[in-house]
C-alpha cells in the first residue's frame, strides 16, 4: 500500500502477527522513501445481508446480537451449553450469506432460523415458531419469546 506519510507508491511490511485470536493480522510497515513506519490491521470482511423488514419493507443492518439474544431466549431452561448456541449463530449466518444476495426478507431469515433451531432444540424451535409465525419478523422476536417464558 502507499505510503500514508509521503504518498510513495510501496511500503514494505517489516513484521506480520495474529491478533484478537487470529481474527486479525496487523502489520508493521515501512516507507522505503521517508523511511516513516506505520501500522495496518486486515480482517476478513465476511458481509451480511441487509435485512428487509416485513411489515413496512425497511431495510436495516444485520443484528447478531439481537440473533443471540433472542436464541438464549428461545433455549432458556434447555439442555443447551452457550457454545452451541454461538455455533448455531454461526450455522444461521453461514446459511444467510450463502443466499448470495445483498437484501434478505426477514421472513427467510425466520425460516433458517426456525430450520437451525428444529435441528437442535424442539422445544426452542416450538417457542420460536409460535412468535415467529405470529409477527414474521425476527427483530420483534426477543421481546415476545421473552413474554413467552416468563408465562
Ligand atoms: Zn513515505
Amino acid at each position: 500500500m502507499h505510503c500514508p506519510y509521503c504518498g510513495y507508491t510501496d511500503t514494505k511490511v517489516i513484521d506480520s502477527r495474529l491478533i484478537a485470536e487470529g481474527l486479525q493480522t496487523r502489520r508493521r510497515r515501512e516507507c522505503p522513501e521517508c523511511g516513516e513506519r506505520f501500522t495496518t490491521f486486515e480482517t476478513a470482511e465476511l458481509l451480511m445481508p441487509k435485512i428487509i423488514k416485513q411489515r413496512n419493507n425497511m431495510r436495516e443492518p444485520f443484528n447478531e446480537q439481537k440473533l443471540r439474544e433472542g436464541l438464549f431466549r428461545a433455549l432458556e431452561k434447555r439442555p443447551v451449553g452457550e457454545e452451541e448456541v454461538e455455533k448455531l449463530i454461526e450455522d444461521i449466518k453461514k446459511d444467510i450469506r450463502a443466499t448470495g444476495e445483498r437484501e434478505v426478507k426477514s421472513r427467510l431469515i425466520g425460516e433458517i432460523i426456525m430450520k437451525r433451531l428444529r435441528g437442535l432444540d424442539e422445544v426452542a424451535f416450538i417457542r420460536f415458531a409460535s412468535v415467529y409465525r405470529r409477527f414474521e419478523d425476527i427483530t420483534e422476536f426477543s421481546e415476545e419469546v421473552e413474554k413467552l417464558t416468563k408465562d
